[in-house]
């Protein structure tokens, strides 16, 4: 998929606006535009790379440093009571967007299994 099909592509480029909340060099997070949660930021790699699968064997230390940014929006988000983590994947994992993308959901009792 090229850059100019891809909705995150986009929104790195500023193309499509988006409320940011920290950016790296190479990581962008920015709040869910349908919150699922009252905190709901999407976390993505500049780079488009299509999922976690993808990205785990291609770039590793990328995918590090999606985790360090998650841990860097837990401080600055307040997140002491706790957050969850998910990166839909594929098409049973639910993805509907087709650049990598962790979901960092918040400020609520989250339950699980989701439904
Ligand atoms: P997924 O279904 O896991 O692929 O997640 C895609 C997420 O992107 C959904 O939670 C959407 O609400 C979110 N989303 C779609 N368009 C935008 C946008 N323009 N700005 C912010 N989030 C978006
Ligand atoms: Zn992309």
């Amino acid at each position: 998929m090229s850059n100019s099909d891809c909705l995150f592509c986009r929104i790195v480029s500023g193309e499509i606006p988006s409320t940011q909340v920290l950016s790296t060099d190479r990581v962008l997070a920015f709040r869910d535009i349908a919150p699922q949660a009252p905190v709901h930021i999407v976390v993505i790699p500049k780079v488009h790379s299509s999922d976690i699968a993808q990205l785990g064997a291609q770039d590793p230390a990328l995918a590090g440093e999606l985790i360090a940014a998650i841990s860097t929006l837990a401080a600055q988000e307040g997140l002491e009571q706790g957050f969850r983590v998910v990166f839909n994947t594929g098409s049973d994992g639910g993805q509907t967007v087709g650049h990598v993308h962790a979901h960092v959901l918040a400020g609520r009792s989250l339950t699980w299994p989701p439904g």
